[in-house]
């Protein structure tokens, strides 16, 4: 059986026609003057589901499979990687909380979630904690019926406009323990165009592309978490907790990855049949003609295995493997996608009048974020040497 079905045909339709109306228009304006995505365009994200997507329709949700999941958010991120990128944080916090949050913690937050009514931000990177999560500082203490965090996080994106922050904090102030010394929270704040809550302050860090959201530095100063909205209700348990959204953030990833390279492929191929050199279009020309191959062809494979993973995940199988190799394939993929389509540009590639630029320094991220490419290379590689 093909893993395209009809539905998912007529979905990418559905999303292929959203964002050509209301994304493209948009994306290169808003880009070129570092503006964040217009809340009309999330408005009408969230009637249309997108951010309830993989949820049980108990809790509001679509309970659409993952195939459908990475359709969406390949056709999003061909329009603009930040539209692409909003559903991420809800699907992260949506997952953890679905897998490990307590019925009430579900009740409470997951319909509002799946909604697109209550926006998420992940607070897990510290200035000094990267890719080594167990060496994380931000501190969790104890005080009458709750917690209070003190401490720094950074590059949470989007924090400005969540309104629930998912933060991983130190619960057993013995570094020693790593790992099991972390608890994840639920810090309920006001979203606006800054940082609204009186104990948390911090700004946004300036990017080279990405521009449609705000990645914050931020600072917990006494800020208050009661304890029922500590997940799980379990202390210590954070990083596990965590690892559990991993598959489904890492795919959803690839699929945005796939999205910034299809647009940037569909652009250099008709540049290359309009562009008259020599008195012809240049893609009759063989060396324009092997890249738009070549890039054609890594696409495909690199949307092929994010559809695989998918296909494991929606089949109940584990595949942090699959996955991972579908993240680490598809940053490279976009890469090189995104840099030959702005040679087939030739000089108006390196322009603001073209979106090329915008789909490479996008393109750029993929690689950085959700477990850099050299973490998700040893990810892979434990694997494959403990399945041997
Ligand atoms: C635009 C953007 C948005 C982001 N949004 C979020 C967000 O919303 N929430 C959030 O929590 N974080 C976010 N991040 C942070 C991101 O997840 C981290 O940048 C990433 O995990 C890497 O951590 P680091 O930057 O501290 O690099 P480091 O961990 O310091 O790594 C530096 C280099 O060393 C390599 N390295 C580190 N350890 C190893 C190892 N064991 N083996 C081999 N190589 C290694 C890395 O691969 C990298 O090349 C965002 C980052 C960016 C750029």
């Amino acid at each position: 059986m093909p893993l395209l079905t009809e539905e998912h045909q007529e979905i990418r339709k559905a999303v292929r026609r959203f964002t050509d109306e209301e994304v493209i228009p948009v994306a290169q304006e808003l880009d070129t003057h570092n503006k964040e995505i217009p809340l009309h365009i999330i408005q009408k994200m969230a009637e249309l589901g997108y951010f309830g997507l993989i949820f049980p329709p108990e809790y509001d949700g679509i309970g659409l499979d993952y195939i459908s999941m990475a359709i969406v958010a390949e056709e999003l991120s061909r329009g603009w990687l930040s539209v692409g990128s909003v559903m991420t944080r809800s699907i992260i916090t949506g997952t953890l909380l679905l897998a490990h949050g307590t019925d009430e913690q579900k009740k409470k937050y997951l319909p509002g979630i799946a909604r697109g009514e209550l926006m998420t931000a992940a607070a897990f990177t510290e200035p000094d904690s990267g890719s080594d999560t167990g060496s994380m500082k931000l501190r969790a203490t104890k005080k009458g019926d709750g917690y209070v965090l003190n401490g720094e996080k950074t590059w949470c994106t989007f924090a400005n406009r969540a309104h629930l922050l998912t933060v991983i904090a130190r619960t057993d102030p013995d570094m020693s323990k790593r790992h099991r010394g972390l608890s994840i929270f639920l810090v309920e704040k006001d979203a606006g165009e800054t940082i609204n809550h009186p104990n948390i302050s911090g700004g946004p860090i300036p990017t080279v592309g990405y521009h449609g959201m705000r990645s914050y530095a931020l600072s917990f100063d006494e800020c208050f978490v009661p304890a029922e909205n500590l997940i799980g209700l379990e202390e210590n348990k954070g990083f596990y907790q965590l690892m559990s959204t991993y598959e489904s953030a890492r795919i959803q990833t690839a699929a945005r990855a796939v999205g910034i390279a299809q647009a940037a492929y569909e652009a250099a191929l008709r540049y290359s049949k309009e562009r008259i050199q020599f008195g012809q279009p240049i893609c009759n020309f063989q060396a324009i003609r092997m890249k738009l191959s070549e890039m054609a062809s890594k696409l495909e494979a690199a949307r092929q295995l994010v559809y695989y993973a998918c296909d494991m995940k929606d089949t109940g199988k584990r595949c942090d493997l699959e996955a991972g190799m579908a993240k680490v394939v598809a940053a490279e993929m976009v890469e090189y996608v995104t840099r030959e389509a702005m040679q087939i540009f030739g000089g108006y590639g390196y322009s603001k009048e073209y979106p090329v630029e915008r789909f490479w320094r996008d393109g750029r991220v993929i690689s950085l974020f959700e477990g850099t490419s050299e973490i998700q290379h040893e990810v892979i590689a434990r694997r494959l040497i403990e399945l041997s």
